[in-house]
C-alpha cells in the first residue's frame, strides 16, 4: 500500500488565527498584545470546534484517501492517532463489539470498501451510541453479507446519506465523541451475515492492517489472491495425479494457486506441510493452507486445502467430485501452514 499523506487543517488554522489577532493587537497598541494573542487563541479555539461543521459542506479539493488493496478494502480512517486494540474487551454488561480508532475531532473517516449506506442517523438505534453510519457491502465472494458500522460522529459528521453508493476510500464521516465515549474516535465494528467479527483479523484478511495505515499486514494481500484464482478453478474435476488445468488433485490445486502469484509450492501435501510454517486457526488469513491426517501424525497428511475466510476452505475434494467452496470440514483436521 502506498503512503496516505495525512491533512490535519485544524490545528494549523487555530495557529494562524492565533497569529493573525496577534499582529492585529500589536498594530493597534503594543498593551493590546497580550489581550490580541489570548483573543486570537479563543477564535483558534472556537474555529477548530466548528471544523466539523465547515467541512460537512462541499468537499475540500485535497481530500486524501488511503490505497484500496487487491481485495478492495481500504484504512477506514487513516488519520488514526491510537488503535485502542479493544475489541471483545468485557464492559459492564456487554461485551465491546467493535476497535476503538482515537483520533482529533473531525478527522475524516472513509467507506473501508464499495457498498450502500444502509443506515445514517443520529436516531436511536438499539440502545446505541449516536451516530450511526453502516455500510452495507453485500455479499463476500463465499456468499456472506458483509456490514461495516461507524459510530460515535456528531450529527454535522455525518456525511453520507441513507441509500447512497459509496466507493472504497470515498469520505463517510468525520470523528466525534458523540455517546457513550470519553474522547474523539471511530467506533469501527464488522458483520458477516450480522455475526460481529475481529475487525483487525478481518482487514488483515484483506490486505489492511488497522494497527497501522501505512503498513500491509504479513502474509495478507500475497495468499488472498492465490484463493480468488483457486475460486476461478471451482467446477473443475478432482483427478489424481493432476495439476490441471482440466483437473486438479488436492496440492495441484493449491501448487497452482500459489504458483498463479509467484509462489513456490513443492508437490505433495506433505511436502507442502514441510515447506510451510504454522499458524493457529485463529490466525488464519484466505489463502492459508489447511491440512488434513489419517493418524495424527505430519506423515499421515493426505489432504490440503486453500483457507477461503469465514470457516470456509476452497478444495480438490475425491475422486467423482469437482473443486468446490465449502466450510472447513473437522474430520482427521491436523493443522494450518503459511510460507514462511
Ligand atoms: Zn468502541
Amino acid at each position: 500500500m502506498s503512503t496516505p499523506t495525512r491533512k490535519r487543517t485544524r490545528q494549523s488554522t487555530a495557529v494562524r488565527g492565533a497569529v493573525a489577532f496577534g499582529i492585529l493587537g500589536a498594530v493597534l497598541a503594543a498593551p493590546l498584545l497580550v489581550v490580541g494573542l489570548l483573543l486570537g487563541l479563543l477564535v483558534g479555539v472556537t474555529s477548530a470546534s466548528f471544523d466539523g461543521s465547515a467541512a460537512a459542506g462541499p468537499s475540500p479539493q485535497a481530500l486524501e484517501v488511503g490505497a484500496v488493496s487487491a481485495e478492495g478494502w481500504t484504512h477506514p480512517i487513516p488519520g488514526v492517532v491510537t488503535y485502542q486494540g479493544n475489541y471483545g474487551q468485557l464492559r459492564s454488561g456487554y461485551t465491546h463489539a467493535g476497535e476503538d480508532l482515537s483520533a482529533p475531532y473531525g478527522t475524516p473517516i472513509y467507506a473501508a470498501a464499495a457498498g450502500v449506506v444502509s443506515r445514517a442517523s443520529c436516531q436511536g438505534f438499539q440502545g446505541r451510541s449516536p451516530c450511526n453510519v453502516i455500510i452495507n457491502h453485500g455479499p463476500d465472494p463465499s456468499g456472506q453479507v458483509i456490514e461495516t458500522w461507524y459510530v460515535h460522529m456528531y450529527p454535522q459528521g455525518v456525511l453520507v446519506s441513507l441509500g447512497q453508493q459509496v466507493a472504497a476510500g470515498e469520505r463517510i464521516a468525520l470523528t466525534g465523541s458523540n455517546g457513550n465515549s470519553t474522547g474523539p474516535h471511530l467506533h469501527l465494528e464488522v458483520r458477516v451475515n450480522g455475526v460481529v467479527t475481529d475487525p483487525t483479523a478481518f482487514f488483515a484478511a484483506r490486505g489492511v492492517d488497522l494497527r497501522n495505515p501505512t503498513a500491509t499486514p504479513p502474509g495478507g494481500d500475497g495468499v488472498a489472491a492465490a484463493l480468488t484464482w483457486a475460486r476461478t478453478q471451482i467446477g473443475a474435476p478432482y483427478q489424481w495425479g493432476a495439476t490441471g488445468p482440466t483437473g486438479y488433485d488436492c496440492s495441484g490445486l493449491t501448487m497452482r494457486a500459489y504458483e498463479s502469484i509467484g509462489l513456490e509450492l513443492p508437490r505433495t501435501s506433505r511436502q507442502q506441510y514441510a515447506a510451510t510454517v504454522r499458524v493457529s486457526e485463529g490466525d488464519l488469513r484466505p489463502g492459508d493452507l489447511v491440512f488434513w491426517s489419517s493418524d495424527g501424525t505430519a506423515e499421515g497428511i493426505y489432504h490440503v486445502a486453500l483457507y477461503a475466510g469465514d470457516g470456509r476452505i476452497v478444495q480438490a475434494p475425491s475422486a467423482g467430485r469437482t473443486v468446490e467452496e465449502v466450510t472447513l470440514w473437522r474430520t482427521n483436521l491436523y493443522g494450518f501452514g503459511r510460507l514462511p
